[in-house]
């Protein structure tokens, strides 16, 4: 049987559980009321509870906290993220003060990890970034030398979403990078995390673009990740199966989630998306450009005189049509769907499954319908995470077992994930 000892896609607070945050917080939440307090509202007003905070560290508190910060069940990305706050409102990042990475690093050293990227916020709101870093890197060093090499622990920056801060962002780090590559030599990837739909991929070729250009030259490297196609509440599943493929023309190594592309489309049955005017232009015009008639060689039927009736229509300002997924809808949106899984497989798209965080945040609504089966089915090339496994109370090896025995993914399947997972770690890139 497989044994699963590399991680690519953890961030790195989402690994606490909620026992950690309960040790952690004890003696500090006090002096964080104000922000917690901001935490309560938010998550109050996206959840419609009110989150009793004053008793997370009382001597009985620890039920609770978990009851309020765990996940085991649906939820939106919002709610998610009102969750995830708790951590940010407790935890603000500290430049000379790493507990929390000691929390998890020694929990996934002793676990068994070989090989963990974690991925944390670029550390803009620090006033020296590079010491933070550096000392970051300091102690993964240090890690991996008292592990005798058996633990490697790397660090993957998530830049902000807005692309012209992320840009800026990345020269900085760029810069770091050039002129410490010895301290700073576990930096592995940069990423982009947080609400993508607002974001599409095509809003940072250009960063891409340098960052592969920088690549070239450079002997320290940097894959590029992006979560994509994770929630579409917002878009239609066609524009964010297309925004799936898309990431991956603009440069990006590893796709983090996908879940649009696997999707079962009967798991959207009887709901129904506004997607923006821009949104659905943007889809024509991909369908109609050379990139997305690509599709037309896996068996997707353009209609090219429609299309550009509706793309003049939309141009000319009439409202765009939502989205109703019915029977009408269905075979369409399944034929460009199987479209795109049989052009991903031959350009070799790189995905990141998080079986149990896909199951809750893509609101999967029974098993049978989880993406992994149509990755499984279609051989992509697929690594297993556990994303936030302190929120979703799992771990690697309980997101293999999951695989296994609800999700019954073939054993050729998962042999393959871990033959996948352990061959990236010793990649130059990706
Ligand atoms: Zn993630």
């Amino acid at each position: 049987m497989a044994a699963f000892t590399h991680e690519h896609h953890l961030h790195l607070y989402g690994c606490l559980t909620a026992a950690d945050v309960y040790v952690l917080g004890r003696d500090r939440w006090q002096a964080r009321r104000q922000e917690l307090q901001r935490y309560a509202s938010r998550h109050a007003a996206i959840c419609g509870v009110v989150p009793p905070y004053e008793q997370f560290w009382s001597p009985q508190g620890l039920e609770l906290l978990q009851r309020y910060y765990e996940i085991d069940r649906a939820l939106s990305f919002a709610q998610f993220q009102a969750k995830f706050d708790l951590l940010l409102a407790l935890f603000p990042l500290r430049q000379d003060d790493l507990f929390i990475w000691q929390q998890v690093l020694t929990k996934h050293q002793q676990a068994g990890l070989r090989y963990a990227e974690y991925r944390v916020i670029y550390p803009s709101s620090l006033a020296a970034p590079h010491t933070y870093l550096r000392a970051v890197n300091a102690l993964l060093a240090r890690y991996e030398a008292d592990s005798g090499g058996n633990f490697q622990p790397r660090l993957a920056l998530s830049l902000a979403r807005p692309p012209a801060q992320a840009q800026a962002q990345y020269r900085a780090l760029r810069a770091m990078l050039d002129a410490d590559p010895q301290g700073l030599q576990h930096i592995t990837a940069i990423d982009l995390c947080g609400f993508e739909e607002d974001y599409p991929p095509s809003l940072y070729r250009q960063l891409f673009a340098a960052i592969q250009h920088d690549n070239h030259r450079r002997r320290q490297k940097l894959a590029i990740l992006l979560h994509v196609g994770e929630s579409f509440q917002n878009i239609s599943l066609h524009s964010a199966v297309r925004r799936i493929l898309q990431a991956h023309t603009c440069g990006v190594h590893r796709l983090g989630h996908a879940i649009a592309l696997g999707l079962n489309v009967e798991n959207l049955r009887g709901t129904v998306v506004q997607e923006s005017r821009q949104e659905r232009l943007a889809h024509l015009q991909w369908l109609l450009h050379a990139e997305g008639r690509e599709l037309r060689d896996f068996g997707y039927h353009i209609a090219a005189p429609a299309l550009q009736r509706e793309l003049a229509q939309l141009q000319a300002g009439m409202p765009t049509p939502p989205c109703r997924y019915d029977d009408a809808t269905r075979a369409e949106l399944e034929s460009l769907q199987t479209a795109a899984l049989h052009w991903a497989k031959a350009q070799g798209l790189r995905i990141e499954t998080c079986p149990t965080s896909n199951l809750r945040l893509g609101q999967v609504r029974a098993l049978g319908f989880h993406p992994l089966h149509k990755f499984s089915q279609h051989h992509l090339s697929v690594t297993l995470s556990s994303d936030d496994p302190g929120i979703f109370a799992s771990d690697l090896a309980q997101e293999a077992h999951f695989c296994r025995t609800a999700l019954q993914i073939p054993a050729s399947f998962m042999r393959q994930m871990e033959e996948n997972q352990a061959r990236l770690c010793s990649a130059k890139l990706c």
